[in-house]
């Protein structure tokens, strides 16, 4: 018998995550609603699917409240690297709070599930580590990273009154650092400032002693992760983190960088942004049982994919 399609919301779905989540809707056979402001996505992500006949594009701040009718929604409106969202701090936990409202106060009305992409910043610079989803974080409420680390954590808040007050099928996943093609070149994320400084022969900018680590997750992985979790039953909410467990220093990132593109780039240290988290690594036991994920995408092969594209995309 054949799957009946779905029509589903997918809120930044011209973003680096939502583009890619749009195509493995498609690819499941469903109908998409892609809204975005473009803020920070471009047409150019979602340009192979305009045409497509269960594709459709809106325009739309979700800051506003939406009326539409589809029976899922998952909500990855807001900008994600750290220089865009300080770019309008007001605007980035707008996005993140009354978005969310106006997400959940649809899902409520229309009775379906809404996945909430959360973040490993809701952890801040954890005294916990790895980091397990029953450690409550170590968050700076006003620093130059709290419009989007305390509008993330708000976010989960309403998630789970919703969840509580209105029977909603919340389900928040803890996304950590992920990468890959259509990252924007100029979003001041490592992997692509890296990737992008390397191949154009320029310094490689390491903020502090590049003794801080992060764990990266390929793209494919993430996205197969929650669209998994979107189909688990009504009382599965999480949080649950998403990510790829194998830590590295950013100095080891930046010395696989320019051993992969060959470059001839050097190491330059910068002074590291206030709040920088030291150290994340997901604990990711409760995915691996839950969803019975786990990301199969070496950081190596994941990077040699990302090269190409940034090849492609800055010649
Ligand atoms: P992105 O910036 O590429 O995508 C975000 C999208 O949301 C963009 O297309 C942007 O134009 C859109 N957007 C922003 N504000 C909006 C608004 N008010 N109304 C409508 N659209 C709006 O970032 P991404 O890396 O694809 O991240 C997607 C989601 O995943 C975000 O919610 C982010 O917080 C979360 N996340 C990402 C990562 C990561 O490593 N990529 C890690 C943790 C969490
Ligand atoms: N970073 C760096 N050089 C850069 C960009 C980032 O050393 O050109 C560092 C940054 O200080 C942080 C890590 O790389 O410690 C990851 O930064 P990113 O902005 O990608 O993600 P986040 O800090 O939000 O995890």
């Amino acid at each position: 018998m054949s799957r009946k399609s779905k029509r589903i919301l997918v809120t930044g779905g011209a973003g680096f995550l939502g583009s890619h989540l749009c195509d493995r809707l498609i690819a499941a056979g469903d109908e998409v609603l892609c809204v975005d402001n473009f803020f920070t996505g471009s047409r150019q992500n979602i340009a192979h699917l305009l045409q497509h006949p269960r594709f459709e594009l809106l325009r739309h701040d979700v800051t506003f409240p939406l009326f539409v009718e589809v029976d899922q929604i998952f909500n990855l409106a807001c900008p994600a690297s750290p220089v865009f969202y300080q770019k309008d701090p007001v605007q980035t936990t707008k996005t993140s709070v009354m978005g969310t409202i106006n997400m959940l106060g649809l899902a409520k009305r229309l009775h379906i599930p809404i996945l909430q992409a959360s973040t490993s910043e809701v952890y801040g610079d954890p005294n916990v580590h790895p980091q397990t989803e029953e450690y409550w974080g170590n968050v700076n409420p006003i620093g130059i990273r709290s419009c989007y680390d305390e509008g993330k954590r708000c976010a989960e808040t309403l998630v789970f009154d919703y969840v509580r007050q209105n029977n909603v099928a919340g389900k928040v996943v803890r996304i950590f650092n992920t990468y890959g093609p259509r990252m924007q070149p100029d979003d001041g994320r490592v992997v692509s400032n890296f990737i992008v400084q390397a191949l154009q022969g320029r310094h490689i900018t390491l903020y502090g002693d590049g003794s801080q680590t992060r764990s990266f997750c390929y793209v494919e992985d993430l996205i197969e992760a929650i669209f998994l979790m979107m189909n688990t039953p009504h009382d599965v909410t999480g949080p649950i983190n998403i990510g790829n467990p194998n830590e590295f220093t950013i100095r080891q990132l930046a010395e696989l960088v320019i051993e992969m593109t060959g470059s001839k780039s050097k190491l330059v240290f910068e002074p590291l942004p206030s709040d920088d988290p030291r150290q994340r690594q997901p604990d990711i036991s409760k995915a691996r049982a839950l969803l019975k994920w786990e990301p199969t995408t070496q950081l190596q092969a994941g990077l040699a994919q990302t090269i190409e594209y940034f090849k492609h995309m800055i010649n």
